[in-house]
């Protein structure tokens, strides 16, 4: 497994995100074309934000989103949690995120992703006291140091916008908002799909049909995900049986009893 805080190109494409098309198109104009393609940003002198906070319920794909980006860019991503930076480095943290800015911009183009962002940047004066308050400093002058954050990408993820420092939410900090909502019944199809893509679901199977069923109103992404799993297993299992029972290996695929048993299970 890959050390936190290292840089490294993700494995995650567009392909393996189900809806969230406007935010993909928000990604390409400000990060994935203007990496690709600098000297047309340049010739039409647009200045664009560098710094996105996307916020909203967890499971949603926040970080898988602030991934696809890195990789469909070509650039490198450097994965940051929150609450860690603030508790391993007690007392050193400034260091360490002055570290890691360092260390994206010499791998740069870079995104730098700050997963539960708000653990760094509670209203000043709450929880957390003069740490939280030093972390904080720091990271607005890093955030501030713009010129020489040429081709790093600050994305953030929270699910509690509320509780930020509204300092940290102006331009050219965490500058730009952008909302990740629970999926629309339509969308959830659209996520069951790109999880499939790599297993070997049965033709018969209308993962529409599933997504807009009753029993999976409310569900994040991420219950998806585990609902696409449990489905797999239930098929598995299934495979499994019948081949310690017969000879010749049988091709068994993921089929709407499967989802209906995961449903079973999950609820
Ligand atoms: P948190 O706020 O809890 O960190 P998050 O919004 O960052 O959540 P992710 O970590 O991106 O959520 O999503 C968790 C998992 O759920 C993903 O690894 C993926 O398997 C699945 N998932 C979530 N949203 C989507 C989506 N839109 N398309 C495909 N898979 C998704």
């Amino acid at each position: 497994s890959r050390r936190e805080g290292f840089s490294t190109i993700p494995n995650v494409r567009w392909d393996d995100v189900g809806g969230l098309h406007l935010l993909r198109q928000e990604f390409d104009r400000y990060i994935v074309r203007r990496i690709k393609y600098p000297e047309a940003y340049e010739e039409f002198g647009v200045d664009l934000e560098t710094g996105f906070l996307l916020y909203g319920p967890p499971g949603c794909g926040k970080t898988l989103i602030a991934k696809a980006v890195a990789n469909e860019a070509g650039a490198n991503f450097i994965h940051i949690k929150g609450p860690e930076l603030l508790n391993k480095y007690v007392g050193e943290s400034e260091l360490a995120v002055r570290t890691i800015f360092g260390r994206a911009r010499t791998c740069s183009p870079c995104i730098l992703f700050f997963d539960e962002v708000d653990a760094l940047t509670t209203k000043r004066g709450k929880e957390g006291g003069w740490v939280v308050e030093r972390l904080l400093n720091q990271l607005l002058i890093e955030l501030d140091g713009a010129d020489q954050r040429r081709g790093v990408y600050v994305i953030g993820a929270t699910n509690r916008p509320e509780v930020m420092d509204r300092a940290l939410l102006r331009p050219g900090r965490f500058g730009k908002l952008l909302y990740v909502p629970l999926p629309t019944p339509d969308e959830r199809g659209l996520i069951l799909k790109a999880l499939s893509r790599k297993k070997p679901l049965d033709a018969s199977v209308d993962l529409f049909a599933i997504g807009r069923n009753q029993s999976c109103e409310n569900l994040s992404g991420a219950d998806l995900a585990a609902l696409m799993n449990e489905a797999a297993m239930a098929a598995l299992d299934e495979k499994q049986k019948s081949a310690d029972s017969t000879s010749n290996s049988v091709r068994l695929t993921i089929k709407l009893r499967h989802f209906e048993q995961a449903l079973e299970k999950l609820s």
